[in-house]
């Protein structure tokens, strides 16, 4: 059995070199590096009067920049909503990203984090915020040291009056923490367990505040959209789609690494045009468009566009764009036993479909021969009756199996 395949240490270092990475600074930005790069100018135009909140927000609209944490709720009308809150207004920014596969925040927070500070501080500003959580996953060791000394740098002179108070805190290794209600729970220091909803963040989020919920990489695009307009972020896309994603692309191609490429690409132009092809004698037998949760698709399915809304009707979606190679020497029922053995161990346990569900569908696919009446019942219980998007989405492999995969069963 080949085990499913994830980028190597190696293979995401190798990320920095990458010829088409070079969106991707080749080395460190810091503040002082940042600032001459005319960094922060932005904000102190915005808090010094030169632009208005509205205008702000329509660019934002008008950019379609979407939640790149997997969610895809359009940015600008975020701001809207939580601005239209009684304050005082709270933010948490999600860097826990633990979605199997995906390594996008990293690699540019790793070498670029004013960036995504400073679209912290134009949104707190457009939204009124009073503190600004950052929320870390606690294996990016690196990276804490970093942000905790570049944050130290940016107290010691900030760059505008009155910056909101900017407050890191360690994730602690569950999955389950990146979903928005369960990081909230962590941050205030509780058990990490998703929330029931309504109500929604925006409107009760973090110590009871209305909050703005954003995930690193969404805020990584502020400055360039509004330096560059909407029209430029807009500008990009393929196949009908609209503006740029950072895939993660790991597995059995030439070339792995973060890949900045128009929305709507396919997963063979991706391949062919941003990884250098399939690994040596290995052809494309299935692809993961979304890391563990969005489902397995089959070669034959290579020209569907990967955005927002485009996989749903293939029952799939393409969440943080952790997109997974899977070649002729993979099958799919692996890569669905790798997954839902993730889900059940990364299950919070909350509720019976999922906590139960998890491992029960585990069970049944380790057997030769698999129920598959029983499968879908399962399944449509878990999506059914879970209370969160781990367990709605747990059966996707395993559907996908049954659907595209049939001949693997036997
Ligand atoms: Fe927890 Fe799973 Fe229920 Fe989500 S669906 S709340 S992860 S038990």
């Amino acid at each position: 059995q080949n085990p499913v395949p994830f980028a190597t240490v190696e293979q995401i270092a190798a990320v920095v070199d990458a010829k088409d990475t070079a969106h991707v600074p080749s080395g460190f930005i810091d503040l002082a590096g940042y600032r001459a790069q005319g960094g922060y100018r932005l904000l102190g135009e915005c808090i010094g009067g030169g632009r208005d909140v509205e205008s702000v927000i329509k660019t934002m609209e008008n950019s379609g920049l979407r939640g790149l944490g997997g969610a895809g709720f359009p940015s600008g009308r975020k701001w809207r909503i939580v601005r239209g809150e009684a304050g005082p207004r709270l933010m948490a920014i999600n860097i826990d990203e633990g979605e199997p596969g995906t390594f996008k925040d990293r690699t540019y927070l790793e070498r670029d984090p004013h960036r995504f500070l400073e679209g912290a501080l134009i949104a707190a500003w457009v939204v009124g915020i009073e503190t600004i959580y950052v929320y870390l996953r606690d294996e990016y060791h690196g990276c804490r040291n970093m942000l905790e000394a570049e944050l130290a740098a940016l107290r010691a002179d900030p760059p505008v009056p009155g910056m909101p108070e900017i407050i890191l805190r360690r994730g602690a290794g569950a999955y389950i923490c990146g979903e928005e209600s369960a990081m909230i729970e962590s941050i205030e220091g509780k058990r990490g367990m998703p929330r029931l909803r309504p109500p929604y963040v925006a409107q009760v989020g973090l110590f009871g505040r209305p909050t703005l919920e954003h995930n690193f990489e969404t805020l990584h695009w502020v400055r360039d959209i509004l330096e560059k307009g909407s029209e430029w972020f807009a500008g990009f896309g393929r196949n009908g789609r609209k503006g740029l994603r950072s895939f993660s692309v790991s597995g059995r191609v030439k070339e792995p690494g973060v890949k900045l490429a128009p929305a709507g690409i396919t997963i063979q132009e991706l391949i062919d045009e941003h990884c250098g092809g399939m690994l040596e004698g290995q052809s494309l037998y299935a692809y993961l468009p979304g890391g563990a949760s969005g489902g397995i698709l089959p070669a034959s399915m290579n020209n569907i566009p990967l955005d927002f809304d485009t996989l749903q009707p293939y029952g799939c979606f393409i969440g943080s764009a952790a997109v997974i190679v899977l070649s002729d020497r993979d099958t799919a029922v692996n890569a669905a036993r790798n997954m839902m053995s993730f889900f059940a161990d990364e299950s919070c346990g909350q509720c019976t479909p999922c906590r139960v569900g998890t491992a029960k569908t585990l069970t049944l696919i380790d057997k030769p021969k698999w129920d598959v009446a029983l499968l879908a019942d399962l399944s449509q219980v878990m999506r059914d009756a879970s209370i969160c998007g781990l367990g709605q989405a747990a059966p996707n492999p395993v559907d996908c199996v049954v659907k595209y995969f049939p001949h693997e069963l036997g």
